[in-house]
């Protein structure tokens, strides 16, 4: 049996600064549980993607002009980021963005802020936040930008959890990343997804790890969907791997 669509994404256009026409109708759709990849070259639009649906796409000057972003049979269209942490979507976003002057656990409990189920689940959560980041307990007193590149991305997705998300949007976990480093957040992505479940949308240049990871895959170039299916069928398609996997 197919799993449950949580996240529908129908023909969209994005444009910015009302003239640039970035997204040319993307269309996709997110199972409930699983790891989407959103795989593609620099510019192909898969971090606008995912701020079409996060509601970021406004600060930035951004504008869906067709098409819809459906999140469990709801239109998110004109909710800005907070709503859609409520409704249980947020976006980890590429570089990041830790509060560079507060600590790590400071950063962590930022996740927390829309939550009104008291302190002792939100306690709670930090130790399981601990327990699949330990380095990040073993950090937690130190300024957040004195920490290293891994354990920035590893605040940035503690951050999201600590929102209790049903979905996370993931962009370019790799960036900047040695390849072991890159492997160990992939694993607790993984791990998220199996224990946690947590569904995924994931934007990824390196194409090896994500379709490593990922159940399916869709491929963005120029702002359409080129290609889609399961991430065995993409690594198995030969212009798949002539195109796309050697890069990183
Ligand atoms: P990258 O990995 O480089 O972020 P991407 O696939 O995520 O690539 P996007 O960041 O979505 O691509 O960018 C898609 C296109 O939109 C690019 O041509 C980019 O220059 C343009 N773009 C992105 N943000 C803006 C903006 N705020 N204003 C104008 N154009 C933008």
């Amino acid at each position: 049996t197919a799993a449950e669509t949580l996240l529908e994404i129908n023909n969209i256009e994005v444009i910015y600064n009302h003239v640039i026409l970035v997204l040319k109708g993307v269309s996709l759709s997110v199972p409930k549980g699983g790891i989407t990849a959103l795989l593609g070259g620099n510019g192909a639009g898969k971090s606008t993607t995912l701020k079409s649906i996060s509601g970021l796409l406004k600060s930035e000057r951004g504008e869906i002009t067709k098409g819809s972003v459906v999140y469990r049979g709801e239109n998110l269209a004109g909710k800005d980021p907070a709503d859609l942490v409520k409704t249980g979507v947020i976006q980890v976003m590429e570089g990041r963005h830790c509060f560079e002057h507060l600590t790590v656990e400071e950063n962590l409990l930022t996740g927390s802020y829309t939550r009104t189920d008291g302190r002792g689940a939100i306690a709670a959560d930090l130790d399981m936040v601990y327990e699949y980041f330990p380095r990040l307990k073993t950090r937690r007193k130190s300024q957040a930008g004195y920490t290293s590149g891994g354990e920035q991305q590893m605040v940035a997705i503690g951050r999201a959890m600590m929102a209790r998300p049903e979905t996370i949007l993931l962009d370019e976990p790799s960036m900047g990343l040695a390849p072991q480093l890159v492997e160990q957040i992939f694993e607790i992505v993984k791990r998220l997804n199996e224990e946690q479940g947590v569904t995924f949308l994931l934007a990824e240049q390196n194409t090896n790890v994500a379709l490593k990871y990922a159940h399916t895959g869709y491929i963005l170039e120029n702002g359409r969907v080129v290609m889609d299916g399961s991430a065995k069928a993409l690594r198995e398609n030969p212009d798949v791997a002539e195109f796309y996997l050697g890069m990183s």
